[in-house]
């Protein structure tokens, strides 16, 4: 009855939203009509597919080839400081202009909706929870948080945190170097850009502890491994990482 009710009064919301406010999809435009659908529409976010293709089975770098997953050359020559990475699509398309409206455009409740795609396609993937005591978002400096609003990854952390009855730990690994945006940089700048970065406060918390780290974009690994072995360094049994694109 009440839920009866509810539902019309949501439907009556809807409609008087629709006729006084109407709202499109910040990506193609079209009306948003479903209660549910907030800045991006239904049929955009089933265009933002998950990587079904073959992976590196230690750093999760997507093959292009249709092969089976094995480990690549990096990793057999030598294995980052985290034991495994998985990304859940391919940074171009919907996906990738998703987002850029979410950290640029600063559309913070887009964090939640990457969450559930994220842990729909990878939230049973044993090789990242198994056994996992917190979730870590990498984080922004104060100075660039402040500026953007919000972490980006943490958004997104908390949300996989409540959706998947884990932790999350955010006051622990903190950014110490106001670094420029790794995107800004070639490739063989981007590990010197964030060396010395990261910084372990509260050590006692993560002693022994199995932790996933999140971030929104996957490039050159620079920052997994960074954060990975500052938190390795600290005492932290295994780093596993979870990002939600890969470029
Ligand atoms: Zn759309
Ligand atoms: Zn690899």
């Amino acid at each position: 009855m009440i839920s009866s009710l509810h539902k019309k009064i949501t439907s009556v919301t809807k409609l008087a939203e629709l006729i006084f406010f109407p709202s499109f999809c910040e990506l193609c435009s079209s009306l948003l009509e479903l209660p549910e659908e907030k800045i991006i529409c239904q049929s955009c976010w089933e265009r933002m597919i998950p990587f079904t293709g073959s992976y590196c089975l230690c750093c999760g770098r997507f093959f292009e080839a249709g092969v089976e997953p094995h480990l690549c050359q990096d990793c057999v020559q030598k294995r980052p400081p985290f034991s495994c990475h998985r990304s859940y699509g391919r940074y171009g398309g919907r996906l990738k202009d998703a987002i850029l409206l979410y950290k640029y455009r600063r559309f913070r409740i887009l964090g939640r909706d990457f969450a559930r795609i994220i842990h729909r396609a990878l939230g049973r993937d044993e090789n990242i929870w198994w056994k996992a005591d917190f979730i870590v978002p990498v984080p922004l400096h104060p100075k660039r948080q402040k500026k953007r609003g919000f972490n980006q990854a943490q958004v997104i952390a908390q949300e996989l945190a409540k959706l998947r009855g884990v932790e999350i730990v955010d006051d622990v690994l903190v950014k110490v170097k106001n670094a420029p945006p790794q995107t800004s940089l070639e490739l063989e700048e981007r590990a010197e850009n964030v060396s010395g970065a990261f910084s372990v406060v509260n050590r006692k918390k993560i002693k022994r502890k199995i932790v996933i780290l999140v971030d929104d974009v996957f490039t050159t690994g620079s920052t997994l491994n960074e954060c990975s072995s500052v938190l390795k360094k600290s005492g932290v049994e295994d780093v596993r990482a979870l990002t939600l694109a890969q470029a």
